[in-house]
């Protein structure tokens, strides 16, 4: 496994890669790998053709002011370890100077899709998510990138900016790792003390709960919104920034749930900012 920071390295052996017929599969990360990350890595190495990419860049343009780059946990040594025993071919760790220009004046901006859920609550996050993933994807030009649903709007958003800038990617989502009592893996459930990390578990808690009474026939979202609020705020002291019933393409409200929709958690507990989702499917509802 190579590990490179350079963007000509990169592509030179990318290029070597696929003249020798192998299917360039990405992932990109933010590094401090855990379980989920590992399984996105899993999915790519399914095709026995792929030459496995693992980027690790903590992107500064998807913070804002007052949010935790500066504290975001790096562990590249481990991260390489794990990418190693993992299969992957090819570590992507470049330098922020490397990534963005000091006068880099071009940004990609997905509308709509960032005008709901986490989009109001972190303005010019998702155009920095965009922004640098349109740059990995030029700069490795992947036949597949694998994506986790713990970020559905970030997947929401990753497609249709693929679909709408005709990149010639395959986008896969790959399902939330979870931990044995529900809590989304994430890199930031390290910030969580001990009190936080169980009453983290609320936010599983409270999807579960709406996805169950969905299945048993529940079609009034506000009525479920209330219902996962209150088991959140029964969990402790916790300042919600949003519990949303949206439609998987639009990231809209839905008001009534004839059909699958998309039931997602933002939440402050303790310092950390925590989010989670699940498909909810009425009964009898298939696709
Ligand atoms: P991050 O390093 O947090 O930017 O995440 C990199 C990729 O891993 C994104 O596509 C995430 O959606 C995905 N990911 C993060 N946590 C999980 C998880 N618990 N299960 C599945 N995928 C995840």
């Amino acid at each position: 496994m190579q590990v490179l920071a350079e963007i000509s390295d990169l592509q030179l052996r990318v290029s070597e890669a696929r003249q020798e017929g192998r299917q360039v599969v990405l992932v990109p990360t933010m590094g401090a790998l855990h379980r989920g990350h590992l399984a996105l890595i899993e999915q790519g190495r399914a095709d026995p053709k792929a030459f496995l990419v693992v980027s690790i860049f903590v992107n500064p343009t998807q913070f804002g002011p007052g949010e935790d780059l500066a504290a975001y946990p790096r562990t590249l040594e481990a991260d390489v370890a794990n990418c190693e025993t993992a299969g992957v071919e090819l570590v992507f760790a470049p330098r922020p100077e490397v990534m963005y220009a000091a006068d880099a004046s071009t940004f990609v901006n997905v509308k709509q899709l960032d005008a709901s859920l986490c989009g109001p609550f972190r303005p010019g996050h998702f155009e920095g998510v965009a922004t640098v993933v349109t740059k990995l994807f030029n700069m490795v030009r992947p036949d597949r990138a694998i994506f986790g649903e713990k970020d559905f709007q970030q997947l929401q958003i990753i497609r249709r900016l693929v679909r709408d800038l005709n990149l010639s990617v395959e986008i896969v989502g790959a399902p939330t790792v979870r931990e044995d009592d529900g809590l989304a893996l994430s890199s930031r459930n390290t910030y969580l003390s001990a009190s936080d990390r169980q009453q983290a578990t609320s936010l599983y808690a409270a999807l579960r709960m709406a996805a169950d009474r969905v299945a048993a026939g529940e079609g009034d979202a506000n009525l479920l919104v209330a219902a996962m609020r209150e088991v959140l705020t029964q969990a402790g002291p916790v300042r919600i920034d949003y519990v949303q019933i949206v439609d998987r393409e639009t990231l809209a409200d839905v008001a009534v749930i004839d059909r699958p929709v998309q039931a997602a958690i933002a939440v402050h507990i303790g310092r950390t900012r925590l989010i989670d989702n699940l498909r909810l499917d009425p009964p009898q509802s298939s696709d």
